[in-house]
């Protein structure tokens, strides 16, 4: 049984519906429509259905969306803009490659995600937007972030790569989905995301129809009209085949959000009581999806319990062992350690246990037990 443990079980996800998924990329392979195949709109407009009819333009895949994002929103170079120092290098990566400059801040060592208390000070008069990434599955703390964004008249980008379906209720009750909340959003269906497709694919979410019309744009060359280019653009699309699989799989979507959070009460309830890990914090106002099931080694070294884990069968995966801050290529001057201490002590004590739609009751006991019969002083 420990054999067959995975981090994330594609195949075992794939079997379950294969006669769709396999009718719908046959499907295509009979129309030849590779490109901007009908079910390219089809799966926009099923994704804008899913998310509180928000406006949807897909694109090639969540760093491109990102990219994109930020094109639409005409930032010049050296523009700051606002990030979790804590997140996945795309987001980092993007902003760098645009010319524009990464303000990195530390995240909230209970949620994971940007602490809001330390965004204002670093807010200069070259800022122009905040990135918060709702990281592991559930969002960052939207009311305060827009509240800033609003005060300060810049714009919000949430990065919801890992969050597709988290629900953020605000103060006045209002709930809203991850993405649809800043003034853009973005997402990736890359194979092991929430909603994950047979290769890369990404979306935009766009707050209104004029940012709609400048995104769609910036995604297509820079054309509105074929041939004619207003701006310098990409050329970043959803292919037909992972539109169509995505179509498939987005009927599933909220099962495999319940399944996933059954997984995660399971592992709360059997590992709340282990003295040497803690569990994750439920973020307030924010539902969980959880893409990943992180917990923090309090005590004892990580890699060793990592490795007792990978002994016994146990794969785990750590997002993200090295900060941006310490990375050659997003290493600035004046930081270094201590600069974000939240950020640099769970790159040494986070671990991601597995957590997919196909997971057994036997496999979570066996994952569980074993964590608790870690000989910790060994
Ligand atoms: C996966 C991910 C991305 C990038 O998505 P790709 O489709 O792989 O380009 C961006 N941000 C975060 C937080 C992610 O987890």
């Amino acid at each position: 049984m420990s054999q067959s443990i995975k981090m994330v079980d594609l195949q075992g996800q794939y079997l379950r519906i294969k006669s769709e998924i396999d009718s719908a990329i046959q499907g295509v392979l009979d129309s030849t429509a590779f490109i901007q195949g009908p079910q390219v709109a089809q799966f926009a407009e099923a994704l804008s259905k899913h998310n509180q009819n928000c406006s949807i333009v897909t694109c090639a895949n969540g760093t491109d969306a990102l990219q994109i994002a930020m094109m639409a929103l005409d930032f010049k170079p050296g523009d700051e803009i606002i990030l979790p120092v804590h997140t996945y290098v795309a987001t980092a990566e993007v902003i760098a490659l645009l010319g524009l400059k990464p303000v990195f801040i530390d995240v909230d060592a209970d949620t994971f995600t940007i602490d809001v208390n330390q965004i204002e000070e670093k807010i200069t008069s070259k800022t122009v937007a905040i990135v918060p990434v709702h990281l592991y599955g559930q969002c960052a703390n939207m009311e305060a972030i827009l509240k800033i964004a609003a005060k300060r008249n810049i714009y919000v980008i949430e990065d919801a790569a890992q969050s597709l379906g988290a629900e953020y209720t605000f103060a006045d009750g209002k709930m809203m989905k991850a993405g649809t909340m800043g003034a853009l959003g973005t997402t990736s269906f890359f194979p092991s995301k929430n909603l994950g497709c047979f290769g890369d694919g990404g979306a935009i979410f766009c707050g209104d129809a004029k940012l709609t019309e400048r995104v769609k744009m910036m995604a297509n060359h820079g054309q509105k009209v074929k041939y004619q280019h207003d701006v310098i653009g990409v050329n970043s699309r959803l292919d037909t085949l992972q539109a169509a699989i995505l179509l498939v799989k987005i009927k599933y979507l909220d099962e495999y959000t319940r399944k996933r959070n059954e997984a995660a009460a399971f592992y709360d309830q059997q590992l709340n009581s282990v003295d040497f890990v803690s569990i994750p914090v439920r973020a307030k106002n924010s539902t969980h999806v959880f893409h990943q099931y992180t917990i923090k080694v309090n005590s004892g070294n990580r890699d060793h319990f990592k490795k007792y884990l990978e002994e016994k069968g146990i794969p785990t995966m750590i997002y993200y062992p090295i900060p941006l801050h310490y990375q050659t290529a997003y290493k600035m001057d004046g930081f270094g350690p201590g600069s974000f201490p939240v950020t640099e002590q769970l790159s040494k004590t986070v671990i991601s246990l597995p957590i997919h739609t196909e997971m057994t009751n036997d496999e979570l006991m066996y994952i569980c037990s074993t964590i608790k019969d870690y000989p910790r002083h060994a």
